[in-house]
């Protein structure tokens, strides 16, 4: 259980990163929530959270895209809270084009959010989680972290490099009470997976159930979309005693998508 720990998800506002902070709550633990969204919104999230599990729930809006912000974030907490414990790096954005129409724009904006983010969040956690003797740095990269697909130059490359950074922190971490994962998620029915979902039903002209058949029959292998709660099941296992071994590595969580 979690009680007393206090666990920062990024862009908790939506999908996958709320899955996981209910998860945590659930189990005890604080919960600052991170993501954009309509304010009314938000508080109805964070008022339930409290709510439904007994933990204190603080949003924080800052944006992932800046390294200072993200910095600020890990300082608002501790100064908030009282500490960090658990940092669940889980914002992120798409974008699909082939590699030569590929906007730098989006290039950068990718980069800064699904990589360099959990950069600067892990750079400011670390040195408190050293002195308390304990943390959990949980990165949530994707099967796109471990193999590629045509038009996602920038999220591939991100999320390999999420899987990259995630062994150099368990390295370095390695016999502090710290431990650095990553877990990376087939496809889940989120608000970032539906506008794919549109795409293709629009380029195919087909309907959006065919097009769910066919993203999910193109990669996995289960057809069957992974959900949130499950990754919020994974990401609470790697906060328990039985995980406190597992540093470093990559726990893949995609109906057999990268098994292939
Ligand atoms: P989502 O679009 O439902 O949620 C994204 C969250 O990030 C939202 O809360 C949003 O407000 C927040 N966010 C976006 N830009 C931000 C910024 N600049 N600053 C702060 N917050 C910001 O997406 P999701 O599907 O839940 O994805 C969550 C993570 O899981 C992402 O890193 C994504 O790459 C990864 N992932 C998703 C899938 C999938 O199939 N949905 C698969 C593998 C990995």
């Amino acid at each position: 259980m979690l009680k007393g720990k206090v666990a920062i998800v990024t862009g908790s506002t939506s999908g996958i990163g709320l899955g996981i902070a209910r998860v945590l709550a659930g189990q005890g633990a604080d919960i600052v929530l991170n993501g954009f969204g309509d304010a009314g919104e938000i508080e109805a999230i964070r008022s339930d959270l409290e709510r439904a599990h007994g933990v204190r729930a603080v949003h924080d809006g800052a944006d992932m895209s800046k390294g200072d912000a993200v910095r600020g974030l890990v300082a608002a907490t501790v100064e908030k809270l009282g500490r960090i414990d658990i940092l669940v790096n889980n914002a992120g954005i798409q974008f699909t084009a082939p590699v030569e129409e590929f906007s730098a724009a989006k290039w950068d904006a990718i980069l800064a959010i699904n990589l360099s983010a959990a950069f600067h969040g892990i750079a400011a956690s670390v040195p408190p989680m050293k002195k308390q003797g304990w943390g959990r740095i949980i990165n949530i990269a994707s099967a796109h972290g471990l193999v590629g697909s045509v038009h996602k130059a920038a999220y591939v490359a991100a999320k390999h490099g999420l899987v990259g950074l995630t062994k150099v922190v368990g390295l370095e971490t390695a016999g502090t009470g710290i431990t650095a994962n990553a877990v990376c998620p087939g496809w889940v029915l989120t608000p970032l997976v539906e506008k794919q979902i549109a795409d293709i039903a629009a380029r195919k002209k087909i309907s959006r159930r065919d097009a769910t058949m066919e993203l999910l029959g193109e990669k996995q292998p289960s057809q069957t979309f992974v959900t949130p709660e499950q990754l919020g099941g994974t990401v609470a296992f790697l906060c328990s005693p039985a995980a406190d071994q597992i540093t470093g590595t990559s726990i893949a969580v995609d109906g057999a998508w990268t098994a292939q």
